[in-house]
């Protein structure tokens, strides 16, 4: 690495387009605020450099001269600098606290929406603990930037020109012997700040971590205490607090140099301001006034000086929170539409996958399959683990668009249909049904949002869910927090099921749980799902008998192809994949039975 680059400007190029941006997206709304900012920031600077001044006035008139009315209007000038001084800083800090939360709130809503025009590879390829933290953390550290740019930084300089001006009037020559100071601080402090800037970097990662293994605690508690993995998360944590202390102090070490380096070089200068002055007062070259009020400036200037010595490493540091804000920000949405989609019109409700390939990324999942979901008729997904079932519901949905051939609804190609429009004609019964935070009310009112609360009532009943829901605290009013504990997996389906009746959608997707309801659960369940399948082009993940027998078409899948197609009886006759997956349900169901 060249000298040169080395002590490359502390805030870099990126930095700046950073801070730029923050500014210019804000300086519309927030133009007032930081021009108010601005002037109360010059008169707390220039009644700085005002009390430093009247030390000379101070010590010629108080001490030196013999004139009372001096006196009284030395001490009231005083006075009124630091009130003016006072009502200004307030003011300023109030204006600032109130722009850099304002700001922030903005950031955060683009954030959340950034977040919710993400596809499902997107969450994937990310621990929620890790989006948490960087929508709650980083905030905090991107107010930290604009306090510090609208507030520290121009507060500081300010000042500094105020008392370097009283300096320059009190004694130009004194003055110019103190800039030697200013080289050494400069390079110094240049230095420090690339090395903070990696640590930095380091420490957002390590912060990351320990708020995803927390947020991984939370949420797999019952797994986690299962198989007593306590000892092995403590020791997982344990370690990555441990390398987050000590990139926080690695940081602290280097930050905190700059106190001794800076401690060194001002005694040195006041050391010889000090000599130089003296001299000159002692011969009678100069007033004892003009000496005090030089050094007053020069102590006074030494605090904004340091400050500004250290900002760099500060606002490094911020930066980082603000920067992977952005970066969220700018994520280009992986569940985004063309730009040329129309809404999607169904009529019949036939779904077709034509030689439809896809791929995870590198892994392959389906190969070249070709089929029809008849229009009204419900077709069961068999297959084993890992077969491909959940990737086609997936691309049904258009969480991913195929690697290569086409999925249609009434002939129109999924890619160039609105999401929207999609998900809008489509209700889905998952596996494990997610349940809000509301009402449980509320939670089925989600299927759509314009219901009645006699719509919802009816869709329970249909869902065989009005029964169970009026014996909890409240019935429909009873909140999913209470209620969400004591209900059982059968309830919490039937509510999604009460859900998806009331959106009405021509298309059904059914994700069956594996796990086997208890047998009542079972019969009020399919009773149900009965009831919400009838007209609609319905595609089931089988896991039940009773919905292979009932389905009108059955796709074997294993690994990502289709090796048989038809109904129960003939795919039995012909004693394949169908025929052993069968019998092993029905061996398992006589075992349980
Ligand atoms: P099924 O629902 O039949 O059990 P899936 O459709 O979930 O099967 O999976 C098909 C294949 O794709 C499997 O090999 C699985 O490991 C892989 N797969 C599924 N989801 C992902 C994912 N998010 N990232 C990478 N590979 C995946």
């Amino acid at each position: 690495m060249s000298l040169a680059e080395h002590f490359r400007p502390g805030i870099d190029r990126h930095a700046l387009r950073l801070v730029k941006r923050l500014m210019l997206e804000n300086a519309t709304q927030e133009w007032p605020s930081f021009v108010l900012s601005f002037l109360l920031l010059t008169v707390v600077s220039v009644a700085t450099g005002l009390t430093a001044y009247l030390m000379k006035e101070v010590v010629n008139s108080v001490f030196l001269g013999d004139d009372e009315s001096a006196i009284f209007f030395v001490a009231l000038a005083v006075a009124s600098v630091f009130v003016v001084k006072g009502a200004a800083s307030y003011g300023n800090a109030v204006i600032v606290a109130r722009l850099g939360l304002r700001i922030v709130a903005r950031l955060q809503t683009r954030f959340y929406a950034s977040l919710l025009r993400q596809g499902l590879d997107f969450y994937h390829a990310r621990r929620g603990g890790e989006i948490m933290n960087r929508f709650l953390h980083n905030a905090q550290a991107a107010r930290a930037v604009v306090e510090m740019v609208a507030m520290s930084f121009w507060r500081d300089v300010l000042s500094l020109v105020a008392l370097i001006t009283v300096m320059m009037v009190q004694s130009p020559l004194m003055s110019l012997c103190t800039l030697i100071i200013g080289p050494p601080a400069v390079l110094g402090t240049m230095f420090l700040m690339r090395k903070v800037k990696e640590f930095a970097r380091h420490e957002a990662e390590f912060v990351g971590l320990t708020s995803a293994i927390l947020k991984e605690t939370v949420d797999n508690v019952r797994v986690l205490k299962a198989y007593t993995l306590e000892e092995r998360k403590a020791h997982e944590m344990d370690r990555a607090i441990l390398l987050l202390q000590e990139r926080a102090l690695g940081i602290a070490r280097l930050a905190n140099l700059t106190v001794p380096m800076m401690e060194v070089l001002a005694g040195l200068t006041i050391a010889a301001a000090i000599m130089f002055a003296g001299l000159q007062v002692t011969r009678g070259e100069a007033d004892p006034g003009m000496f005090f009020s030089f050094v007053t400036a020069f102590l006074m200037a030494y605090d904004p000086a340091r400050r500004l010595a250290r900002f760099n490493v500060e606002f490094q540091r911020r930066l980082i929170g603000l920067e992977l804000f952005y970066e969220m920000i700018d994520t280009r949405g992986s569940d985004e539409d063309r730009e040329d989609v129309r809404d999607l019109t169904v009529d019949k409700g036939e779904i077709r996958f034509d030689r439809v390939s896809f791929a995870y990324g590198e892994s392959p999942a389906l190969h070249d399959v070709s089929f029809v979901f008849e229009a009204g008729r419900m077709t069961a997904l068999v297959g084993p683990s890992g077969a491909g079932k959940t990737t086609i519901l997936s691309l049904l949905e258009r969480f991913y668009d195929p690697t290569a051939g086409v999925v249609s609804v009434d002939g129109q190609d999924l890619r160039g249909v609105s999401a929207k429009s999609l998900r809008e004609r489509i209700a889905i019964v998952t596996q494990d049904p997610q349940l809000f935070e509301g009402t449980i009310g509320e939670n089925i009112r989600l299927g759509r949002l314009d219901a009645t609360d006699a719509e919802i009532e009816e869709a329970a009943r249909a869902a065989n869910a009005h029964d169970f829901i009026l014996s909890l605290p409240g019935g429909y009013a009873c909140e999913v927090g209470t209620a969400g504990s004591r209900l059982s997996g059968g309830q919490k389906q039937r509510v999604a099921i009460a859900r998806a009746i009331l959106r009405d959608a021509p298309i059904l997707l059914l994700d069956e749980a594996t796990s086997s309801l208890d047998t009542l659960s079972e019969v009020a369940v399919q009773e149900a799902l009965t009831r919400l399948m009838k007209g609609r082009t319905t595609v089931a993940i089988a896991h039940r008998l009773s919905t292979i027998f009932d389905a009108d078409h059955i796709l074997v899948l294993d690994g990502g192809r289709i090796v048989e197609s038809g109904r129960h009886a003939t795919l039995i006759g012909r004693g394949g994949l169908y025929a052993r997956l069968y019998e092993q349900q029905v061996d398992r169901m006589q075992r349980t039975a």
